[in-house]
């Protein structure tokens, strides 16, 4: 199986049988909704936070496989970690997804399958849409605000 395979393999897995994947979040601290209109993907996420953690991150949406896949992923790379380290692997993953390799291939676990998409730029914003809302929620968080709803026109 070559290493595209695997890629796709993973980010089908995660399409079918999407990792923190729900509809509310108990003790929530942050919700988010981005879209994607381009696509017409759809993304709720929620966190929530203990003692500067990401106790909890789950999403909730719809649209295409990619964007869907990409969101589960990103759960599992930045479930417990301190909201700055979750921050810099977003970060990580942005510029991976614009053709960089990235600093922390490792702790992106599931999340470098999406290396390939960065040579699609048409699906950049689709794998993007998870880790960017991630972003946006743990700003939110640090304004001391509790919800947002971003829209990312082309
Ligand atoms: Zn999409």
């Amino acid at each position: 199986m070559s290493m595209e395979d695997l890629y796709q393999e993973i980010i089908l897995d995660h399409y079918r049988k999407p990792h923190n994947r729900a509809p509310t979040l108990e003790d929530e601290a942050v919700h988010v909704h981005h879209s994607n209109p381009l696509c017409g993907d759809e993304m709720d996420l929620r966190i929530r936070v203990a003692e500067g953690h990401l106790d909890a991150v789950v999403f909730d949406g719809e649209g295409c496989s990619i964007s869907q896949a990409s969101a589960s992923a990103m759960t599992d790379a930045t479930k417990g970690r301190e909201l700055k380290d979750a921050l810099d692997l977003a970060e990580d993953f942005r510029l991976m997804m614009h053709g960089e390799e990235p600093a922390r291939a490792d702790d992106l676990g599931d999340g470098i399958a999406f290396t390939g998409v960065a040579k699609f730029p048409v699906r950049v914003k689709c794998a993007l849409l998870g880790w960017m809302a991630l972003k946006d929620a743990i700003e939110t968080y640090e304004r001391g605000s509790s919800a947002h709803t971003v829209t990312h026109e082309e």
